[in-house]
Formats: C-alpha cells, structure tokens, sequence
C-alpha cells in the first residue's frame, strides 16, 4: 500500500485537523494521543511522508528517534510517571491503524495497567492540561 496523503496524520501536519501538539522542529512533529492507553501518551511523526519503517527514510527515522530520545525523560517528569514504553507498530496485522509513521511515547505508572490500544478517547479538557504540562517542561528544558 502506497502511502495516502490524506490519512488523518498528514491532515494534522497540513494543519488541517486540530492535535495538541507539545513540539515540533524542521524534521518532526509530536502531538498527544486522543485515546491515550496512559496519562501522557504522546505521538512522534516524521514530517516526510512515510507508511511505516517499511519506507522510512533513513535520515527521517534518524530525525524521530532523535526527538523521541529527546521528549520521553521530559514527559516521564512532566506526567509524573515510573517508566516508559516506546511502541511502533508496521502494518494492520501487526496494529497500525494509521499508515503514516509514528512512534508512541507510553508513560507506565506503578501498578497502572495500560489501556487497550486506540479504544478510549479522553476528555479534550484533560488532553490539553497534559498538553499544557508537558510545553511547560519542554520550556523550562529549554525546547
Ligand atoms: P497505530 O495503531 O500505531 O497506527 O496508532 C495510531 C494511534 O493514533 C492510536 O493510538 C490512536 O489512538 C491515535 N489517533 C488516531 N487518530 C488520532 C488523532 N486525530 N489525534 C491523535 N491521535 C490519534
């Protein structure tokens, strides 16, 4: 499968569909999780079209795990977590559910299970106190 220029992903790097983004820089862009399987679930995308790791660029992969390296300490102190789970998955059978690449930032809290995968939309108030949380520390880290 060709990569869709109109997948839900590519709208909201086009601005064409609202996100609560927390960063963003010349090569990626992150943005939380509407059904977060934990608090401060967060989304990291290439700008560059690419389905999955099957046609990723390899600059652009580099560019990702780069920002994903970067935001997760930030998040698991901003969320207050215990630990992190990073997750990326290639094709439906495997659970892509949306064919622009992305890796998952996963914050885990102690004793919390994780939600299912993309099954329970929060509350926009709460995505954009999560939001808001995470931006403060990015500032106060100087991003
Ligand atoms: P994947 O199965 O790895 O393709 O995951 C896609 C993820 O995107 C799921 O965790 C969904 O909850 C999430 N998602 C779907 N639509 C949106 C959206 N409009 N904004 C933010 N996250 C979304």
């Amino acid at each position: 499968m060709g990569y869709d220029p109109n997948n839900i992903f590519a709208k909201i790097l086009r601005g064409e569909m609202p996100c609560h983004k927390i960063y963003e820089d010349q090569e990626t862009f992150a943005f939380l999780d509407i059904m977060p399987r934990a608090k401060g679930h967060t989304l990291v995308l290439p700008k560059k079209p690419a389905v999955n790791m099957f046609d990723v660029h390899p600059d652009s992969l580099c560019a990702v795990i780069r920002t994903v390296r970067l935001l997760t300490p930030i998040i698991k102190s901003a969320m207050g977590a215990d630990g992190v789970v990073i997750q990326q998955y290639n094709e439906a059978a495997a659970g892509q559910t949306v064919f622009h690449l992305h890796f998952h930032i996963i914050p885990r809290y102690q004793g919390v299970p994780l939600k299912h995968h993309g099954t329970t939309p929060q509350q926009d108030e709460i995505l954009a106190q999560n939001a808001a949380a995470i931006r403060a520390a990015l500032e106060k880290a100087g991003l």
